[in-house]
């Protein structure tokens, strides 16, 4: 097959090929498989009239490269016939809080969900607010009854489903329906599933927000945010992103081009080994209920199935009560689950954390401790087996 004879108008049927043959042009890079990595400042111009014109294919490395449009091309053909365009920022947040400006204006109203990743609340909190725009949180449950919290002011409604770390699948065509009959705009924070599990824009969202440092990246090597815009939003996220002055490095975006190649592969992967780590959790003792969206103890799983194609290898699980040093033995006892932040790279992770004093729609009192797992990509048996010798230290730290 010749690369570069793929129409970008047409894409490929199935995500599988779209992640291989998206955003590349061979043909326009001597042959080579990969686009080069444009380290870039200054971009020269034939002439002084063309100069001030700005008659330039690329005006200035921070405005965009062969290798940032590669990326961002890639990311809006995964994104479906909806996306008219996705801007690349530093970061997750960077790309939450960008999503966000482009938005909202002094005076306005914002619905967030309660379920939201902290530190998107915090910049509600610390920056919104000193722009003169109120947040107002709700329960991720809520699907049509949104309505009620409505405001006249109310210029958005921001989702993540599921929750990263409580799992609460959110009615997203539902809230969608509401907040566009009123006249407002739908955010939603996409990347536990990505565009291969869930394509947020099909179902109503006008920008559809990831951290490409989690599973775009796939190695946990890089940092990355994307936001994806219908059309009637591009031009503002565009902009603002322009104004901004924000721009991501070109080695980090080469990173995210490379590991889209592999997302669908590896997401099958966390997703057939999420599951079957989930469900022998399930048969535990020690163990009390599984959030994860493709098992029925999690709220939401109904709207999961009828929604989302898969699962990546995220999930939570709460533990019957058991002293604090037989949580923390469990979790110190891991060899092959690492304690850390971030997730979504081919490494597997298990770390504590409480929801409580984070909740403000919603009472968070799951009956026990709560661990979040990312299941990476190892054998299955060698992961069961460090969590067996983890229940193994619970229990002798529970009987001490
Ligand atoms: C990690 C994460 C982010 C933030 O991404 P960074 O690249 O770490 O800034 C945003 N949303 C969710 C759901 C995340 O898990």
């Amino acid at each position: 097959m010749n690369d570069s004879s793929h129409n970008a108008s047409v894409p490929p049927r199935h995500a599988d090929t779209r992640v291989v043959t998206a955003g590349r042009d061979p043909a326009s890079n001597y042959g080579f498989v990969n686009p080069p990595v444009y380290h870039a400042s200054t971009v020269l111009y034939p002439s002084a009239e063309d100069y001030l014109a700005h008659r330039s294919r690329y005006q200035y490395g921070r405005r965009g490269t062969p290798t940032t449009e590669a990326l961002e091309a890639a990311l809006a053909e995964l994104e479906g016939s909806r996306c008219a365009g996705v801007s690349l920022l530093p970061s997750g947040l960077a790309a939450i809080s960008t999503a966000l400006l482009s938005v909202v204006r002094s005076g306005d109203h914002v619905l967030v969900t309660d379920s939201a990743y902290g530190p998107t609340r915090n910049f509600c909190e610390r920056i919104l607010t000193r722009l003169g725009v109120v947040t107002d949180y709700y329960d991720p449950l809520m699907g049509a009854g949104i309505a009620d919290l409505w405001r006249p002011n109310t210029r958005a409604v921001y989702l993540e489903s599921p929750g990263s770390l409580s799992f609460e699948v959110q009615d997203v065509g539902a809230i969608a329906k509401v907040a566009h009959d009123k006249g407002a705009l739908v955010l939603m924070d996409n990347t536990w599933a990505t565009p291969l599990y869930f394509r947020p824009l099909d179902h109503g969202v006008d920008l559809a927000i990831q951290a490409g440092t989690k599973y775009i990246g796939g190695h946990s090597d890089v940092m990355l945010g994307t936001v994806s815009a219908n059309a009637a939003n591009v031009a503002a996220l565009k902009e603002t992103v322009r104004l901004s002055g924000l721009c991501e490095g070109p080695d980090d975006v080469y990173l995210g081009l490379r590991g889209l190649r592999t997302l669908a592969v590896r997401l099958e992967r966390h997703f057939k080994s999420g599951l079957a780590v989930a469900r022998w959790l399930q048969q535990r003792p020690e163990v009390l209920r599984i959030l994860h969206p493709a098992l029925p103890t999690c709220p939401g799983h109904e709207i999961w199935k009828r929604d989302f194609t898969g699962a990546s290898g995220l999930f939570s699980i709460v533990l019957k009560p058991v002293p604090q040093k037989a949580y923390y033995a469990f979790l110190d006892t891991l060899k092959l689950f690492g304690i850390g932040a971030s997730w979504g790279g081919y490494e597997s992770l298990a770390v504590p954390f409480d929801c409580a004093p984070v909740r403000s729609a919603t009472h968070w009192a799951p009956g026990g401790p709560t661990i979040r797992f990312h299941i990476g990509l190892e054998a299955v048996d060698d992961l069961l087996a460090d969590l067996e010798r983890g229940f193994a230290a619970l229990a002798a730290a529970s009987a001490g």
